[in-house]
């Protein structure tokens, strides 16, 4: 995990907005030509090539709502925020170049704090060579907002919908599932515990995997190149944010097909497995429900199949039917269950479609 530990604390109204900003944007340099001008001037300048397109995608992260400081150190906090983001562009078959961060702060914050949540939008800007070109500076009354925009670079040929699923295709997964929501009980039961008892301290190395994956996702730029490199364009595409299951309901709805989910081919994680047992879930549940796993989940044509076969990193779970056959789980026991959406909705207490 990311370690970031400061013992002073320093009032930001020390540097004032214009300081602050100063303070966290004058080491960064960009990596991309098509970067003309980045951050220091009233906007940022950009110049694709011209048989390029640009993708576009923003998310707003509220303190409260989807983030918990409590056990999501900053450092966790600014890298994740940014991931979120790529991960959208990835969903578009494109590669990620540059973000923009605004952030409002309550004065509970400090410079140290917002140094560690830089240092974590920094590092993903780095390990993923995205340019961080601006942003905005502001106040809150309460706690903290973050909003972070990506763009990205694809062709216009190579562009991914979620809308492209065509009869017979094949439905794949990136990566393994469900274990993301895991790590957030995990964490929930160690704040459970230590407010109880605060000199209690949590052994997590059972949940390591599980507690990475919730803390420090990764977006898949890699499949990006990786299925370039196979010659294959999936024909619709969409990142699990939500939950496996909600993310098969807005593919199969956008592209208005039906499909069958093998339950036997979910991929999951050994503690997925494990934990499951220990916490008395059914996984098969955690995988379709979990969210914030920020793999893909995409359709190809069948006659790629040959392409992906054997690769670790991407597993068929089902295929693409007629619409009127509608979208189901095909259990161990070979009944079908009609797939709902039960994935993590912050504006439904009780998300369910
Ligand atoms: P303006 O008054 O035009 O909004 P600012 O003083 O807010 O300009 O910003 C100055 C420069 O710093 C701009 O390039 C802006 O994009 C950048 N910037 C402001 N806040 C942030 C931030 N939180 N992260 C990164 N860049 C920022
Ligand atoms: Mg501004």
């Amino acid at each position: 995990m990311l370690e970031n530990i400061n013992e002073s604390r320093t009032p930001i109204s020390d540097l004032g907005e214009f300081g602050l900003i100063d303070h966290l944007t004058q080491s960064l340099s960009t990596h991309h030509p098509e970067t003309l001008k980045g951050i220091g001037d009233d906007a940022a300048v950009l110049k694709f090539p011209d048989d390029q397109v640009q993708v576009i995608t923003t998310d707003l992260l509220v303190e409260g709502v989807h983030f918990d400081l409590a056990y999501m150190p900053l450092k966790h906090l600014g890298y994740k925020a940014v991931m979120v983001n790529l991960s959208d562009v990835c969903a578009m078959n494109a590669q990620p170049k540059q973000v923009t961060v605004s952030v409002a702060l309550s004065n509970r914050f400090t410079v140290e704090a917002i140094d560690e949540l830089y240092d974590g939008i920094k590092l993903a800007c780095k390990k993923y060579q995205v340019d961080l070109i601006g942003g905005d500076t502001t106040s809150s009354t309460s706690g903290m907002v973050i909003s972070i925009t990506a763009i990205g670079m694809s062709h216009p040929d190579k562009v991914v919908y979620r809308n492209g699923a065509q009869l017979n295709d094949l439905l794949v997964v990136t990566g393994d599932v469900g274990a993301a929501y895991l790590g957030l009980q995990v964490l929930e039961r160690e704040k459970q515990v230590f407010s109880v008892n605060p000199k209690a301290q949590p052994d997590l190395e059972p949940y390591h995997y599980l507690v990475e994956r919730q803390l420090k996702p990764e977006a898949r730029t890699d499949i990006i190149k990786l299925l370039a490199e196979l010659g294959v364009l999936p024909t619709s595409m969409i990142d699990i944010s939500d939950g496996l299951s909600s993310e098969i309901l807005h593919l199969t709805k956008a592209s208005e097909v039906g499909c069958s989910v093998y339950e036997d081919k979910l991929p999951l994680d050994p503690q997925v497995i494990n934990t499951c047992e220990e916490l008395n879930l059914d996984s098969t549940t955690i995988a379709l429900s979990g969210g914030e796993d920020y793999e893909l989940l995409f359709t190809i044509n069948q006659n790629d199949f040959d392409r992906i076969k054997g690769n670790p990193n991407l597993t068929v779970i089902g295929h693409i039917n007629a619409p009127q056959d509608g979208v189901h789980l095909i259990t161990r026991a070979q009944t079908q269950i009609p797939i709902i959406a039960r994935g993590w909705n912050p504006l439904k207490s009780n998300a369910e479609d």
